[in-house]
């Protein structure tokens, strides 16, 4: 089976171009001007739109059990939500319960997938504690095709590690060539603040941000730099939201420490406002790390033109405002944290980043599929425009113009956080390995035909 997108402007990190893509069945054949159409079974006329290389959003948790209720989208209806949004790949974390393998968690991780996957999906390992056996076993982790783990400096009794566990973790990730992503805020403080809060009768959503400031993420941040860089390990810090954690990374690459960064729309759109809406609606932009000031939404952008961020993904982790972001009506801890973005990352990133003028195409491109790909070991399979790499595709019309909102959003969600947001530009059609998923309103992706990937080690240069 041949298709032929023809006529579009195709956008790599390297160039723009008019120019042809030819796909046979889940590969692009090659990307060339004035293209021939013998023998090409379908073709697509897609003058006057991008044609762009599949969305990865490596920062997901689907179907996650947070103790008190679960993430409302699961492998099915957050796949459909993130196909309508342009991305063909996501990397969700496995995460073992203490005492648990992590073997075990990888194939519980498998079967949340299995029979669901409409995009092609991977895993990074959460490690939550650390002993002889874990350390033993994260040698295996690449053999599974997992080339990242995560750690978190807070959750303190849950999910937090030491400096200690975390440096022993990082020496085993820096031999095996695994990239080690951390949750960057002090723990310890947040769980301190946590509790006089509420022992003040301060259970309200705002307070949730109150208990962990940015000066909590920057100092974290600091460490986990500096923490890495003795270790030898390459670090990258998920969802950077503030100006002082950002000028933590800058400031450590000018030392020549290595590090790299990732931030999220909701980080970029959003900011501490939206926690004192009256009637609980604060609850639904409860996330950790919380929004911020509107200064910092603005240098994190600042960060994304000047390159010191390197991907936007977007801790798509949905709770329903009924049953479940309710859970916390009497005291903010007891709200489960999380905000969507996995349908949102593309077009917001498209109309607030590139129709504003605030980054280039390309450097949409980078931080929405090429550096994803390359970071986490997916590169020049995905994130690409070019031959031999899989044919995952969009295609986006930049003069079209909708309004978000929860009515035409394809998760399980019953808010969006984004609700009249107007948004330039507008995604006509998605391709996942060749085949379309996504025409106009209608989804055609097949439950359960979205593979797993065994990444490779990861790019850092
Ligand atoms: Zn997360």
């Amino acid at each position: 089976m041949q298709t032929l997108i023809k006529n579009g402007t195709v956008v790599t990190e390297e160039k723009i171009l008019t120019a042809d893509v030819l796909i046979e069945d889940e590969k692009i054949i090659t990307v060339e001007k004035n293209l021939p159409a013998t023998g090409v079974d379908e073709i697509i006329d897609a003058e006057g739109l991008y044609v762009l290389p599949g969305g990865i959003d490596v920062h997901t948790h689907l179907d996650l059990d947070v103790g008190a209720t679960v993430s409302a989208d699961d492998f099915y209806t957050g796949h459909v939500a993130a196909a309508f949004g342009g991305t063909t790949t996501h990397i969700d974390f496995a995460t073992p319960a203490k005492g648990e393998t992590l073997k075990s968690a990888y194939e519980e991780w498998l079967g949340k997938a299995d029979g669901k996957a409409v995009i092609d999906y991977g895993f990074h390992m959460s490690v939550v504690e650390v002993n002889e056996s874990i350390l033993r076993e994260m040698e295996q982790l690449s053999g599974w095709g997992i080339t990242s783990i995560k750690v978190y400096m807070a959750y303190k009794n849950i999910l937090q590690l030491t400096d200690e566990e975390i440096f022993r973790v990082m020496q085993v990730a820096a031999r095996k060539n695994i990239l080690t992503a951390v949750h960057a805020e002090n723990g310890d403080v947040i769980d301190f603040n946590v509790k006089s809060l509420l022992r003040d009768g301060k259970t309200e959503p705002k307070y949730h941000a109150l208990s962990r400031p940015p000066l909590l993420e920057a100092e974290a941040t600091h460490r986990a730099i500096y923490i890495a860089n003795a270790a030898g390990a390459n670090v990258y810090i998920v969802h950077v939201t503030a100006e002082m954690s950002l000028a933590q990374i800058v400031e450590s690459r000018k030392r020549g420490l290595k590090v790299l960064a990732e931030t999220c729309p909701h980080y970029l759109m959003l900011d501490d406002s939206y926690l004192e809406l009256p009637d609980f609606e604060g609850a639904k932009y409860i996330c950790s790390p919380p929004l911020r000031k509107k200064s910092d939404n603005e240098a994190l952008w600042k960060g994304l033109s000047e390159e010191d961020l390197q991907i936007v993904s977007t801790d798509h982790c949905p709770f329903n405002f009924k049953g479940q972001k309710d859970l916390g009506k009497d005291a903010f801890n007891k709200i489960p944290n999380g905000l969507p973005g996995l349908e949102e990352r593309i077009p917001i990133l498209f109309s607030e980043g590139v129709a504003k003028g605030k980054i280039s195409l390309a450097q949409f491109v980078k931080l929405t599929a090429t550096n994803p790909a390359k970071i986490f070991g997916l590169y020049p399979r995905k994130g690409v425009l070019k031959t031999g790499a899989d044919a995952d595709v969009y295609l986006l019309n930049p003069n079209a113009e909708r309004t978000i909102s929860v009515k035409t959003s394809h998760g399980n969600l019953d808010y969006n956080p984004y609700e009249g947001l107007k948004i330039k530009g507008k995604i006509e059609k998605v391709f996942r390995r060749g085949k379309l998923i996504v025409d106009g309103e209608r989804f055609l992706g097949e439950k359960g035909s979205g593979i797993y990937l065994h990444r490779s080690s990861p790019i850092v240069n």
